[in-house]
């Protein structure tokens, strides 16, 4: 079997080569290199230092990245205070003297046919925006934010230096960022901006935040200045060279919210792929898989790329990772269906460090002999549903407390191995939803009548619907409504919203087996999050929803309700099933998913959820259990009848207390493989089943599978 295999994946090398010339090298690849020099990224940086950039070298970066296995290079050439080529329009780094190091990376690639790719940042304070004021972006009091402005003569200035970036022969853009800052003070209120505003809504601009119908205005002008900046931009260098790729640095995924100015869906699909970060350090280690399945969800087709980087830390700390710690995250956005880009910040002096190289070029080399078992369709039971107007308008200026539900959610399913994918509100449609067993509404507080009808044809059609905490309770401003848009779909009236969080859940033992499964009954256990009261009325309702002991200094306002309070007395049930159609709509009461990313994150909360799931879709293609360390991603080759487990093992060793923020540490970095057991069991007919490990030990009885895995990373193929 195993020669077999190596003549099939040969074959499928050949083939892969054979379309590589007319393809965009962003359908073929797999693994490339961003590599950029450290010390302006803060801006302001001393022009005269001639240290800075010194030794950087567009050849030396192809010849390493060329070794290390690199498909392609995103070479930078521009931040807020430098080109880093020789600029008509900006100042170069002072380090580089005569050299041009573009030329060099240009030059040095055209010998290996490896694509450059310019990485140009558009939004960073710095020697550029202080030389132009006029580009600079506002506050409501008129002062400057340190960015750039969308809607001033900025664009032009920016079309000009893509222009004589693209001169260089260069494949394509990488142009970062589009966001229009972090969190407050927003903008932009410049001149210009309140012009425009006026004029396409007849209108003045707010005067700050309001949270009413002028900001929601106020918001779309925002959204819409990103819009047309984007695809100015991807205008111009397409007209001046078709066959130029252009992608943006995305933020339309949590953890960030409105006042970046990106939506999931709309700021997407405005280039030829989407790019999006990862990284422990900043987006948590679930967050990487589920940025990849959020991108394919807001660009439903497209190739989607991830930059992760070499550093521990961050982007820019000369550090280096492990190689197992790299790997863990290279190969898991990989089994998730994107291409990744390692991100190398040079010395100072734009010297490069071989030791990251080595590590990386092992990592590389270890993709490209797996490249086989990459980008097939995944399959998912689950469908995770993202509400972006419930981020904006019931999140508002704390986006974190709406990403728990939802992440939560995420989390549940990823720890019980149950295969999941993303839904987005700005574009769901019939066809999205029916692609999943399951769909969970996280605490999407804010439904259309459009979606709420949606949701009804997918559960009338044999759809399992689960709903949780505060879905469909608000008005489109996000105000409580007083009653819920999913009464029909839950079978219940809205009685009330619960006022804190603190709220518990019991089950009994009447309730059905896997419901209730691995979870004690006749005991109350916090299920933190928002809460609703229902008066049901066609649904069957189970279990109790107990409310909080409010001490007499809480009820006098003199204590707040953030650390949970022991259960009081039941103030309705914990759960409604409802038939609908063909289809079932379980309803929490209560919020398991905002619970199980909380900080009183208790098992039971999680496996409410799990269970649900379970109870609505009892006989999955493929079941998996595994240690809650580890994750699953399965894809499905129905050409050849293969199913792929991906199985990822991510053992980050224990840390000590942290200098500051205690308890809030940084996960520590995977430095071993170890081995673990799983089991595979299958609803389906399977041929055999072989790993990709030869050291592996698998044993099959039937449907279901046993293996010892003793890896990072392990690829479990089913042919059916
Ligand atoms: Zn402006």
């Amino acid at each position: 079997m195993k020669i077999i295999w190596i003549v099939l994946t040969s074959f499928l090398l050949i083939m892969a080569g054979a379309n590589a010339a007319d393809a965009p090298w962003y359908t073929t690849a797999l693994v490339g290199m961003e590599v950029g020099p450290t010390g302006a990224q803060f801006g302001h940086s001393d022009a005269s230092d001639n240290r800075y950039c010194a030794v950087f070298n567009g050849r030396d970066i192809v010849e390493q990245c060329r070794e290390a296995g690199s498909e392609y290079l995103v070479m930078w050439v521009r931040d807020g205070d430098y080109a880093y080529y020789n600029s008509t329009i900006l100042p170069k780094a002072p380090g580089l003297g005569e050299r041009d190091p573009l030329r060099e990376a240009v030059d040095a690639a055209a010998a290996y046919e490896m694509p450059v790719i310019a990485y140009c940042v558009v939004q960073q304070g710095g020697h550029f925006l202080e030389a132009h004021p006029e580009y600079a972006m506002r506050d409501m009091n008129g002062s400057p934010i340190g960015r750039f402005c969308y809607n001033s003569g900025y664009l032009e200035a920016v079309k000009e230096i893509l222009a004589e970036q693209l001169a260089y022969g260069i494949q394509g853009f990488h142009i970062d960022m589009l966001d229009q800052g972090f969190g407050p003070p927003y903008g932009c209120w410049c001149e210009a901006c309140r012009q425009a505003f006026e004029t396409e809504y007849g209108w003045k601009m707010p005067a700050g935040v309001t949270w009413d119908e002028d900001w929601d205005r106020f918001l779309e002008f925002r959204y819409k200045s990103s819009e047309r900046f984007m695809r100015a931009l991807y205008a111009h260098v397409t007209s001046i060279d078709p066959n130029a790729s252009v992608d943006f640095n995305y933020h339309g995924n949590p953890p960030f919210s409105f006042e970046v100015g990106q939506r999931p869906v709309q700021h997407a699909g405005n280039a030829d792929f989407v790019t999006g970060e990862t990284g422990v350090w900043g987006f948590s280690a679930l967050t990487v898989g589920l940025n990849v399945a959020f991108y394919r969800a807001a660009t439903p087709g497209r190739p989607v790329q991830v930059a992760m980087q070499r550093g521990v830390r961050m982007y820019h700390d000369q550090t280096t990772r492990p190689l197992a710690d790299i790997r863990w995250e290279l190969l898991s956005l990989l089994a998730q269906g994107a291409f990744v880009t390692m991100v190398d910040k040079t010395g100072f002096d734009g010297g490069l460090d071989a030791q990251a190289y080595k590590r990386i070029g092992e990592a590389f080399r270890e993709v490209h002999a797996k490249q086989a078992h990459f980008g097939q369709a995944p399959v998912a039971d689950v469908g995770l549903y993202f509400s972006h107007r419930s981020r904006d308008w019931v999140g508002r200026e704390q986006p974190g407390e709406y990403f728990a539900s939802f992440q939560g959610a995420h989390k549940a399913m990823v720890y019980a191995h149950i295969p999941w994918g993303v839904v987005l509100d700005e574009n769901v449609n019939a066809e999205t939803l029916q692609r999943f067993p399951v769909v969970i509404l996280p605490n999407a507080g804010i439904l259309r009548a459009e979606e709420v009808d949606l949701f009804s044809a997918y559960v009338e059609k044999g759809g399992k619907l689960i709903i949780t905490g505060l879905s469909g309770c608000y008005d489109r401003m996000g105000v409580p409504a007083g009653n819920s848009a999913l009464e029909a779909l839950i079978g219940a009236q809205l009685v009330e919203a619960l006022p804190a969080k603190d709220n518990w859940v019991r089950l009994s033992g009447e309730m059905p087996e896997p419901l209730r499964a691995s979870i004690p009954v006749d005991w109350p256990f916090l299920v933190k999050g928002p809460a609703a009261v229902y008066e049901p009325d066609t649904a069957q309702a189970l279990g109790e929803l107990l409310k909080p002991y409010r001490t007499t200094r809480q009820k006098e306002g003199k204590e707040g309700t953030e650390w949970p309070m022991s259960p009081d007395t039941p103030v309705g049930q914990a759960l409604l099933l409802n038939q609908v159609g063909k289809g079932e709509v379980l309803t929490f009461a209560a919020s398991p998913d905002y619970a199980t990313a909380s900080e009183h994150a208790i098992v039971e909360a999680r496996r409410l959820l799990v269970n649900a799931v379970r109870y609505l879709h009892p006989n999955p293609r493929v079941q998996i259990t595994a240690p809650v360390t580890v994750q699953a991603v399965v894809s499905d080759d129905s050409e050849t009848r293969t199913l792929r487990v991906h199985l990822l093992s991510y053992n980050s060793p224990p840390q000590t207390t942290p200098m500051n923020n205690r308890p809030y540490i940084l996960p520590g970095l995977i430095e071993d493989t170890l081995s673990y057991r799983a089991t595979i069991t299958t609803s389906m007919d399977i041929r055999e089943v072989t790993a990709f490990n030869p050291e592996t030990r698998l044993s099959r009885q039937g449907n279901e599978i046993e293996l010892i895995a003793n890896d990072i990373h392990e690829i479990v193929l089913l042919y059916y």
